[in-house]
């Protein structure tokens, strides 16, 4: 029965009406560190709660319900679960990686490859020539990202599965841009999807934490022997909040991808927006694989502004958009990504990603999306630089990164 239930009905049952000793109908919060045993011969389903609690089992299952996987683990943040998958390689052992990976992923491959963990390779996965050269290198484990952040690159996942399968690498997919609602991996052939949960699963903006869902239980096994072994399993009050803000997880994400698009619907002929990264515009390049692969094509967006247009000033200027880095949650928020997300990487860097001073990136929330593109087109009028003001620089991006 439960397979043949739509995901929003899954959602909307997750842990209710679970609980055998009050009968509440919302899940119980278990905050207790250890469970009793009745006798020393008979050990409980849970005995402590790094490695096992109802709340995170809650949410596991939940997730991987909704990613169509056999295993779901629950991590204390979006790095813990990358960092758990990188338990499957080997020193000598080759991983191939986005270039244009989370930034917090860039480190933590970039530094375990440093001390000998495995060898790191990084390319353009957009780029079929520069896939086939890295897969040439026979890795053993690959890391997609798609859409990228912040141009927003479309990855063709079932080419990297085409690749993977041959090398007999495992496939990791993070999801975390799309979320399952609109992209679901290992349907297309993946092995794991990991997920930053503090963005759009958990969507509230109020917890960090994330996961690892395996298609397969025995991969499942061994990566939940890894996370109790090195203890980055969640915590239960932060697996609780985050059932919590998953429940709604296809409404928030409908009406946040609408209006995202009305946004930049509303933006797009602006004669000071010079271009704008949104792969549900046909003009992008990976608008043909994003209708294939996604279900929508998300609530993020960047826009590149003319050099009539200071970018610091159009933040500073807008009133309903918060200047915050992160994604996903229900307010709407604003970056600069070469004076936020990205200051850790060389000018040099940037403008080989395409990271340009006059990139700003947009998170959609719940707002209704007449006010926000009001907010941007007023804060447009405020910014428009006037002889005196200076562009967004590599001076003033030093000055405040
Ligand atoms: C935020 C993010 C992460 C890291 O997650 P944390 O919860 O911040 O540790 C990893 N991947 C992507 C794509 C992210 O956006």
């Amino acid at each position: 029965m439960t397979n043949q239930l739509h995901r929003e009905t899954l959602l909307a049952s997750a842990g209710v009406s679970a609980d055998r000793a009050h009968n509440s109908v919302a899940p119980p919060l278990h905050l207790s560190a250890n469970f009793y045993w009745n006798d020393p011969c008979e050990k409980p389903e849970y005995d402590y709660s790094r490695s096992g609690n109802p709340n995170r089992t809650q949410l596991a299952e939940a997730l991987a319900s909704l990613e169509g996987g056999a295993r779901g683990i629950v991590t204390s943040s979006g790095m813990a679960a990358v960092d758990l998958v990188l338990n499957l390689v080997d020193p000598g052992d080759v991983v191939l990686a986005p270039h244009d990976c989370y930034g917090g992923t860039h480190r933590l491959l970039t530094a375990r490859a440093k001390r000998g963990h495995f060898k790191i390779v990084y390319v353009d996965q957009t780029d079929l020539a520069a896939l086939a050269a890295g897969f040439a290198k026979k890795p053993k484990l690959v890391l997609v990202e798609t859409p990228s952040n912040p141009l927003l690159r479309v990855t063709d996942i079932e080419k990297v599965v085409g690749y993977a399968r041959q090398a007999g690498a495992i496939v990791v997919a993070d999801n975390t841009f799309l979320s399952p609602a609109l992209q679901r991996p290992l349907d297309l052939g993946c092995d794991v999807v990991i997920h930053s949960t503090t963005k759009f699963i958990n969507g509230h903006s109020d917890v960090v934490g994330g996961a690892v869902i395996t298609k397969e239980e025995e991969l499942g096994e061994e990566l939940a022997w890894w996370a109790n072994c090195t203890g980055v399993t969640g915590a239960p009050f932060d697996s609780f909040l985050t059932l919590r803000g998953l429940r709604t997880l296809f409404t928030r994400i409908e009406r946040q991808q609408a209006t995202a698009s009305d946004v930049v619907n509303l933006l797009k002929s602006d004669s000071r927006v010079a271009k704008i990264y949104y792969p549900g515009l046909e003009s992008h390049p990976g608008h043909e694989i994003a209708a294939r692969q996604q279900s929508g094509f998300g609530s993020m967006f960047s826009v590149e502004f003319t050099d009539e247009i200071d970018v610091l000033e159009l933040l500073r200027r807008l009133e309903i958009f918060t200047i915050a880095e992160s994604l996903g949650g229900f307010e709407s928020l604003v970056c600069v990504p070469a004076a936020m997300t990205h200051a850790a990487m060389t000018p040099e860097a940037r403008a080989t990603a395409g990271i340009s001073n006059r990139l700003v990136r947009f998170s959609i929330g719940l707002e209704h999306g007449e006010d926000l593109a009001r907010d941007v087109l007023g804060a447009l009028d405020g910014a428009v630089a006037d002889g005196n003001v200076t562009y967004l620089n590599e001076q003033a991006v030093g000055a405040c990164a």
